[in-house]
């Protein structure tokens, strides 16, 4: 399922370019138009979830590949050792602005906690 209407599920299905990482069947991982760290990466579902506040149990499988798939993306570009974050924006007050779920993963600094 995708939305016409939707940046993501344009860059996931190739319409609009992005600096994708990785690709499979059903995660598409790519940089950050933006990025607030060394290393910014959003993980996508290739099919369009609205975001996490509309995830379904159906939907568990994928958004739990998000966090493996983040997590060797990370590891791979050598923040093991060092660290990261994965953080997904859900709603007005945490700021989600794009409404495809999506992961950010943020690595290559010291990351403030708690977040603004
Ligand atoms: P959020 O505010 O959590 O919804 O995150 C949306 C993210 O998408 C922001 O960090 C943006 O910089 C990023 N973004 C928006 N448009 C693009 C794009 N065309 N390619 C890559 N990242 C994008
Ligand atoms: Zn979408």
């Amino acid at each position: 399922m995708t939305d016409d209407n939707c940046l993501f599920c344009k860059i996931a299905g190739g319409k609009i370019p992005a600096a994708v990482v990785h690709r499979d069947d059903d995660v598409v991982a790519f940089k950050d138009i933006k990025p607030a760290a060394p290393l910014h990466l959003l993980i996508i579902p290739t099919r369009h979830i609205s975001g996490l506040g509309d995830a379904v149990s159906g939907d568990g499988a994928v958004l739990g590949k998000l966090m493996l798939v983040g997590a060797r993306l990370a590891k791979e570009a050598g923040f093991a050792d060092s660290g990261f974050r994965v953080v997904m924006n859900t709603g007005p007050d945490a700021g989600q602005s794009v409404h495809h779920a999506h992961l950010h993963v943020l690595g290559g600094r010291p990351l403030a906690w708690p977040p603004g």
